[in-house]
Order: C-alpha cells, then structure tokens, then sequence
C-alpha cells in the first residue's frame, strides 16, 4: 500500500473521467511540515495556528508566531497555505488563559472569532506576525466559526488596520492578502449567497458543522457511532454549500475529518467538492479512490437519492455499493 501511495505522488489529483480535485492537507505544527513533500498533498487547507499556543506555557510572543509562520511558508515551497485564525474556546483551552465563567456549554460559548474579536490584541498580534512572516509571497487568512457576517466585517477592518500600519513603516507586505470563512454554524446556511460575496473562500469545518447540525458532541463516544453524516440531511447540506460557492464563484474547500475517509471523500466529490483538505496519512488512500472514480455517474446516483423519495434508505450503503461496483 504505502507503495503504491508513493507512486501516486506523481500522477495528477483526477478522478477517472478527468476531474481535477485539489487533496490537501491539514497541520498545525513544525513537526507537521516534512509530510506536506512526503504526502504529495497540493498545500495545507488548514493550518490550526492555536496549536502553538496549546502546546505553550504562555502565550507565544509574537516573534515566536513569526518564526513558525514563515517556517511554514518556507518550507511549503510555494505551494498555498491557509492559516485560520486561533480557535480557542470550547474543548481547546489553554492553561494560562483564565476566563471568569464557567461555561456550561463551551462548544456553544466564547470560542474561537467570538473570543478573539472580544479580545483583538490577541487577534492584532497574530495578524501582524502573519503578515510579516507572508512578506512577498501570498497570505491566505481563513475566520473560524462565523455565525454572523458582520463578525467577517469586523475581523477584516482589524486586518486591514494591521495592513495599513505594516505599510506606514514600509513594511514588506503580501502579494495578494485572502479572508476566508469556516463554515461551521448552521445560522450561515441561510446566509449563503451573502456569504460567498463577503469572503475570497469558504471552507467547511465538518466537525462542528456535523455536530451542530445533528445537536451532538462531537466528543461523545456514546454519539460517536449513532448518528452518519454520510446521511440525507448533512449530504444536502454539503451539497447546498458546493453549489452556493458554484453559483458565486467563490472557492470552497472542506477540512474537517470526513476529508480523510475515502468512502465519505468520494461523497464529498459526488455533492460537488474540489478542493478537499485531511491528515496527512490519509492523501495517499483518498488519491488512489480518486483516480479510480467515475465521477459522472456518481453525481447521478447521488443526485437521484438526494432528491428522489426514497431518500430515507441509508445513504452509506448506496455510496459502498457504488464504490464496489466502480
Ligand atoms: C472542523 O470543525 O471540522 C475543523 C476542521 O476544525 P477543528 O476540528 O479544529 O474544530
Ligand atoms: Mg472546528
């Protein structure tokens, strides 16, 4: 297998019938950046940035986030990075950074852009050390767990502030600067013409976006098993925010766990995905599915059980028995 993984590395990221799908990988340390050449991944879709900070003492200074976001940059050798914005909050805390409340439901509470526009010194440094450390190459800037667009609004005036000031002192800036969005609160499934208008790219967070949808901790083992986001309601939803980013011509990408599974990235493709970014063990086996893929009469099938009526039979079972007949 792995064998037959590092072959792959070669041959173009296509499905049978010649469909190009971008298969890139998620990271989030030093430790995490050899595997970008050895996975033949195209870029990093997500790069976790808090990280750093939980594997911290302290907050890292922010010649530290410099060091690691050019380290980064370096040795991706050109190819597109996508940094998010840290995502603290919720099952991510960090030992020295005390909040005074309790929360009772910390993946509904202060996290992520929530915490950090309520806290934009935290935000402000960041921003200015990714901005420095993308001096003359791309910076790709991705906003986690949006719930409301005015949140993309305010996160990007304190962007451009940095920006402007970078600039006053003649800073070397980036050559092209992208905002992203994380689509993972529903509330933006109803936004999603706005939406794609307001960003450069999309990239869904299937993770929380599945746990929200289904009301389900995603850190339940009880849950872990019981509900299939290979199922009806979360393929239409997929299938909804692949066709938004269509109809607008934004990019959308997905870089939650689902990515990583050859059988469910098979579904992501069929619902309308092009971009796709997982771990990076998972490359080689997602790669070796794609290239064996009839990609025209999978949409097909999956377009007929997603709109027929008999879209209560499970979806998982349709989607083996295409991949065993393919
Ligand atoms: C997700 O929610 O799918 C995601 C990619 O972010 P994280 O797993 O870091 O919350
Ligand atoms: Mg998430």
């Amino acid at each position: 297998r792995q064998e037959l993984y590092r072959e792959l590395r070669a041959l173009p990221s296509e499905t049978r019938d010649g469909v190009a799908v971008d298969l890139m990988m998620n990271a989030g340390l030093a430790v995490d950046l050899p595997q970008l050449s050895e996975s033949g991944a195209s870029g990093i879709g997500l790069f976790r940035t808090e990280l750093q900070f939980m594997v911290a003492a302290t907050f890292p200074r922010a010649e530290a986030q410099e060091r690691l976001y050019r380290d980064v940059l370096d040795s991706a050798g050109g190819k597109p990075v996508t940094f998010r914005t840290i995502d603290i909050g919720g099952d991510k805390v960090l030992p020295y950074f005390k909040t005074t409340t309790q929360e009772e439901n910390p993946a509904l509470g202060w996290r992520a852009i929530r915490l950090t526009l309520d806290r934009p010194a935290l935000l402000r440094a960041q921003v200015r050390a990714l901005l420095r450390a993308s001096g003359g190459r791309e910076l790709k800037l991705m906003l986690p767990m949006v719930t409301e667009l005015g949140e993309i609004a305010q996160a990007r005036e304190l962007i451009d502030r940095e920006v402007r000031h970078l600039a006053r002192f003649a800073h070397l800036l980036p050559t092209s600067l992208k905002i992203g969005a994380m689509l993972e609160v529903p509330s933006l499934l109803w936004q999603l013409d706005e939406l794609m208008k307001r960003v450069d790219f999309v990239s869904v967070g299937s993770n929380d976006l599945f746990q929200f949808v289904m009301a389900a901790d995603r850190g339940n083992s009880r849950l872990s098993s019981r509900f299939d986001p290979l199922s009806v309601p979360f393929l239409r939803v997929l299938r909804q925010i692949a066709q938004a980013g269509e109809r607008s011509g934004t990019p959308v990408t997905l870089c939650g766990e689902l990515a990583g599974k050859p059988i469910s990235a098979m579904a992501l493709i069929g619902v309308g995905f092009r971009a796709i970014s997982m771990s990076a063990s998972s490359i080689g086996p997602v790669k070796a599915m794609l290239r064996e893929l009839p990609l025209e009469p999978l949409r097909e099938e999956l377009d007929a059980a997603l709109d027929g009526d008999d879209a209560l039979l499970p979806m998982r079972a349709k989607l083996v028995a295409f991949a065993e007949a393919h």
